[in-house]
């Protein structure tokens, strides 16, 4: 009796190009230990290998449906729906607690949570298992009669087509009528500074932006009652496909500034895939992934696949292969899938570049460039960056056309919901001092977050935090395995959206590079910084040599005023010769 294959969808590749499909047969001890509770027999899985692809059986398999009975699953031939007969030795799952929890990055199971190990080939959600399957296609089905129940009329008349076949950005209403010093009053009360030609206003509220009502429903579900300062310039400045270069920091709700239009531009393109989201860390692109999932959620014919290092890739090339529309992924895995030609970038038509000053910072710029060099020219190019020095605007002039910049907040200004406090502290007395604000009930609020300089350093203190001050602590570093960190960074997340928070320094001359810099962002929030600092010759030399090349960098700059000087002195200069 075979399990039919549009009845679960495997994402694992076995690599030997065979194929195999699932087979009933009695008993695995654990499954048939969950039966106990139930009254009827119920069989286990496992998986028959290199059994012809093309096979398919009108036989149908029975397994247990919410309620405790049996439900019945037919197969179907692959005309009706079978989407892949994707290889896999891994026995197929019958319940859900057979399977295990999801890793950070993999897709996780619509109804229990657990790994999403197969894709559900009637709504394309993903499922642990055949248990969670049958529950899945039960909900779907009680929610289908239960809207038809409270709409009869709808029920009747012809299936609704869900979104119109394009969409276009255009002002609201209430926006048009707004004043231009209305508009101009709103800016600068929530700090949105714009650069670029023609412009469009900024929105108010997300109903503005006309999305289709499963992405107003969504982004409600995610608490998102109003657009954040960055949301309210980026995102219609990015639905009319211009291209974008953001100074926004992680806090600032960036990440949905771009999804947003990402998801409706690649909602209304019919090539796959036609989005690409690049982050520098794997971690950054789980958090995208897991966004975008939020948001997309119920739109048609939107996947989405993770392509990032330090996870398996036989799982993540699987899932490039199902049709998805947006990619997120980090360079170094992304280009390596694309030398060995498994993904095809030509259906591409907006790229986002999120966190561009890191990713410059980690070395990663060839790679982002080499990327790019694959999609064919016409897309829009989104870059996020939470400051803007010299090589961004040197990256962004290579990147976009005719761009608008959008900051918003005091740049490089530390998070106003951080209290900074900078504490001058010799190298041999930084243990002590930590392990003292540790023990202030005042100053130490769980989970404190501590940065050392090196993967050793890291790991000893953390020893020492535990051992003398009997914190449970954990370090994290490059060294640790995906598994750990997945652990480690069950801790949660610190300075999000409107939390308050204290970031403690400890600074001495060992980091004298440093001293104008921290001078300069600190200062304005009010902080009184330690007079070791303040009266530093190290402090007051990086300040002049700032202010000279400021003095430079306006003098090299062509203005009305001093281009006739620019022209007479170029005439000099070329007559001397
Ligand atoms: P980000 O700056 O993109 O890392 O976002 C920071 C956090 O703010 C995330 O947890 C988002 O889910 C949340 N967020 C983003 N936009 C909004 C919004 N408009 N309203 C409430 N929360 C938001």
């Amino acid at each position: 009796m075979f399990v039919p294959r549009s009845l679960k969808i495997k994402r694992h590749a076995n690599g030997d190009g065979k194929s195999c499909v699932a087979k009933i047969i009695k008993s695995d001890p654990e499954d048939l230990q969950l039966d106990k509770s139930r009254d009827a027999p119920v069989d286990a899985l496992v998986t028959e290998a290199a059994t012809p692809p093309d096979r398919h059986s009108s036989e149908s398999c029975p397994f247990p449906s919410p309620g405790g009975q049996l439900a019945e699953v037919h197969s179907v031939s692959p005309e009706q729906g079978v989407k892949d007969s994707h290889p896999s030795e891994e026995p197929v799952k019958s319940f859900s607690k057979t399977q295990r929890w999801a890793e950070p990055g993999e897709p996780v199971c619509v109804v229990c949570g657990r790994y999403g190990e197969y894709i559900c080939d009637k709504t394309d959600e993903d499922v642990c298992s055949l248990e969670c399957k049958a529950k899945h296609l039960l909900q779907v089905k009680e929610k289908e009669e239960k809207s038809k129940l409270s709409n009869p009329q709808k029920a009747n008349s012809e299936p609704e087509s869900p979104l119109n076949a394009s969409y276009v950005y255009k002002e609201h209403p209430f926006i048009l009528n707004l004043q231009e010093d209305q508009i101009e009053n709103l800016k600068q009360q929530l700090g949105i500074l714009v650069q670029g030609q023609e412009v469009t206003r900024p929105i108010i509220d997300f109903e503005h932006c006309s999305f289709p009502e499963v992405l107003n429903h969504n982004l409600k579900k995610s608490g998102y009652e109003v657009p954040t300062p960055i949301q309210m310039q980026m995102i219609p400045v990015g639905l009319l496909g211009r291209d974008i270069l953001a100074s926004a920091d992680t806090g600032s709700g960036k990440t949905a500034a771009f999804l947003l239009p990402v998801i409706m531009r690649a909602l209304f393109e019919s090539k796959t895939p036609s989005a690409l989201i690049l982050t520098p860390t794997r971690e950054l692109a789980i958090q995208i992934e897991r966004q975008a999932k939020e948001l997309m959620s119920g739109l048609p014919r939107m996947k989405t696949v993770l392509l990032v290092g330090g996870l398996p890739l036989p799982p993540q090339l699987y899932r490039l292969q199902q049709q998805v529309k947006v990619i997120i992924a980090t360079p170094g895995r992304l280009l390596d899938i694309i030398k060995q030609s498994s993904v095809e970038l030509c259906g591409i038509k907006i790229v986002v570049v999120d966190e561009a000053d890191t990713m410059l910072k980690m070395g990663f710029q060839q790679q982002v460039l080499d990327i790019l060099e694959n999609i064919p020219n016409d897309y829009q190019t989104i870059l996020v960056s939470a400051t803007i020095p010299s090589s961004i605007e040197q990256l962004a002039s290579q990147l976009l056309h005719n761009p608008v910049r959008i900051i918003t907040g005091e740049k490089n200004l530390p998070c106003a919901n951080v209290r900074q406090i900078i504490l001058w502290v010799e190298d041999p007395a930084k243990k002590k001092k930590l392990f003292e604000i540790l023990n202030d009930k005042k100053l130490f609020k769980p989970p404190v977050l501590v940065f050392v300089d090196c993967k050793l350093g890291a790991d000893l203190l953390s020893e020492a935090v535990q051992k003398i001050t009997g914190l449970k602590s954990i370090s994290i570093h490059s060294e640790k395995s995906q598994i750990e960190r997945k652990n480690i960074l069950k801790v949660g997340r610190v300075g999000r959206l409107g939390q308050n928070g204290t970031a403690i320094t400890f600074i001495n001359n060992n980091s004298k590079r440093l001293f104008w810099d921290i001078a300069k962002r600190v200062k304005p929030t009010g902080s009184i910084l330690p007079p070791q600092l303040l009266n530093s010759p190290y402090l007051h030399d990086q300040k002049r040599k700032e202010q000279q090349k400021d003095k430079q960098t306006q003098n090299d700059l062509v203005t009305g005023a001093n281009l006739m000087d620019i022209i007479r002195k170029h005439d000099k200069s070329n007559s001397q010769k």
